[in-house]
């Protein structure tokens, strides 16, 4: 019989308790940095007008209907989404050297992902970086994927310890897969830059490493989608057989609708079609077993953008303001700090990227921000630029500069 003594309790998620600790506090200066979604200067969710303007179309066509999609997902979506990450001009898009499986959003990305390396690439190490979003960690030892982590994160200079980064991948088993953010590091804001990422291709590629790429901000980071995708076009041009994680629920702010997709990308070969063919069949038995189909809606509102010129410049457009609104709050952060003369160095704040920025603020001093100034932040010390705005950044500034000193 099923014996429920078994089941341990499991622990609460940090975010989830930090959450619910926000909503209960009735301090009318609160302040929520946990939160991992885009929020307006009034603190608000942004529907982006893009998305109100290809949603409204999607409610009024009468040829709508909520019929299942194929198994690999909607075409026209898992095709431009190719090209958003990957350029239209892709020679890998060309050769037929990709294949595309809508999922469950990047988290669906992730897994399917794994759980095919699991089957199809088994008795390798996944490696992450140190520290990396916490579902990487549990994604992958939900399909028996042994894993190691690499130095990611400097807390003296609180930007990237490359050194160490390359020491350790440079070690790695021949195989081995190493995950990679290719924008906006989640937790850290902290990303390589180009020069970096070409010497990280070059020992990846002298030690014969399996890159899987995690891209769940193009266009959020920098609000430009192709300096957004520029190092995994550069490893792809550099002749490396990989993988990517799709997400867009940052970029388009479809967080609740799961709309990412799963791209697998073969080396140029005379037999990469039939390989790329081979590869797609399985994942789509993957895909049956999983979920038989993929989420409709969301798929359905980026595919209009995608697919219409005039939409995609409008999306463009809305990316800028996103990115544009955080890149201004780092700046403001930064110089206020400065101002006060807060002990410390802040450069960091906008030498980050992305919707996240880690402090260096100790995990004493965020229970202490918590308990005195009602900023809720991670113990890590990470902070979500989106929950600052203009009205209450500088209460924040001044309740950061009060615990350093
Ligand atoms: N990867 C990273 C690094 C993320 O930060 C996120 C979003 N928190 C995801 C994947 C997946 O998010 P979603 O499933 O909403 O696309």
């Amino acid at each position: 019989h099923f014996d429920a003594d078994v089941v341990p309790h499991a622990p609460e998620d940090p975010l989830f308790g930090l959450m619910a600790a926000y909503r209960n506090d009735t301090f009318d200066k609160k302040v929520d940095l946990g939160i991992g979604a885009y929020r307006d200067n009034n603190a608000k969710p942004w529907v982006l007008p893009v998305v109100k303007k290809a949603d409204e179309a999607l409610r009024t066509d009468p040829d709508f209907n909520h019929e299942y999609l194929p198994i690999a997902g909607l075409a026209n979506f898992t095709n431009a989404s190719q090209k958003l990450v990957l350029g239209a001009d892709s020679p890998a898009i060309r050769e037929k050297r990709v294949c595309t499986v809508q999922t469950v959003s990047g988290t669906g990305a992730v897994h399917l992902g794994a759980l095919f390396l699991s089957k199809f690439y088994a008795g390798r190490t996944a490696y992450f970086s140190d520290p990396t979003w916490v579902n990487h960690h549990q994604i992958f030892t939900n399909v028996h994927i042994p894993i190691a982590t690499y130095p990611y994160f400097s807390a003296q200079t609180k930007g990237l310890d490359f050194e160490g980064m390359l020491d350790t991948i440079g070690k790695a088993a021949e195989g081995s897969i190493i995950l990679l953010h290719s924008c906006a590091h989640n937790p850290t804001g902290v990303d390589p830059t180009q020069e970096q990422w070409k010497e990280i291709s070059r020992v990846m590629k002298e030690k014969k490493l399996f890159p899987f790429f995690d891209s769940a901000y193009q266009g959020f980071a920098s609000g430009d989608l192709n300096k957004d995708a520029w190092a995994i076009r550069y490893f792809i041009e550099q002749g490396f057989e990989l993988c990517i994680a799709q997400s867009y629920s940052k970029n388009l702010g479809l967080y609740g609708e799961r709309a990412g997709n799963f791209h697998f990308v073969t080396g140029a070969s005379s037999d990469a079609e039939s390989t790329i063919s081979r590869i797609a069949s399985q994942l789509a038995i993957i895909q049956r077993s999983e979920i038989s189909n993929p989420p409709a809606y969301g798929a359905r509102v980026a595919s209009a953008i995608l697919n219409d010129q005039a939409l995609f410049a409008q999306w463009e457009e809305d990316l800028r303001t996103m990115s544009g609104r955080i890149i201004e709050m780092r700046n403001h952060l930064r110089s206020k700090l400065e101002e006060m003369g807060t002990p410390g160095t802040w450069n960091h704040i906008t030498d980050q990227i992305g919707m996240f920025s880690y402090t260096g603020l100790t995990e004493k001093q965020v229970l202490k921000i918590r308990g005195e100034a009602h900023v809720y932040m991670t113990k890590n010390g990470r902070i979500s630029m989106a929950g600052l705005n203009t009205k209450n950044i500088d209460y924040f500034a001044e309740a950061v500069d009060k615990v350093v000193r």
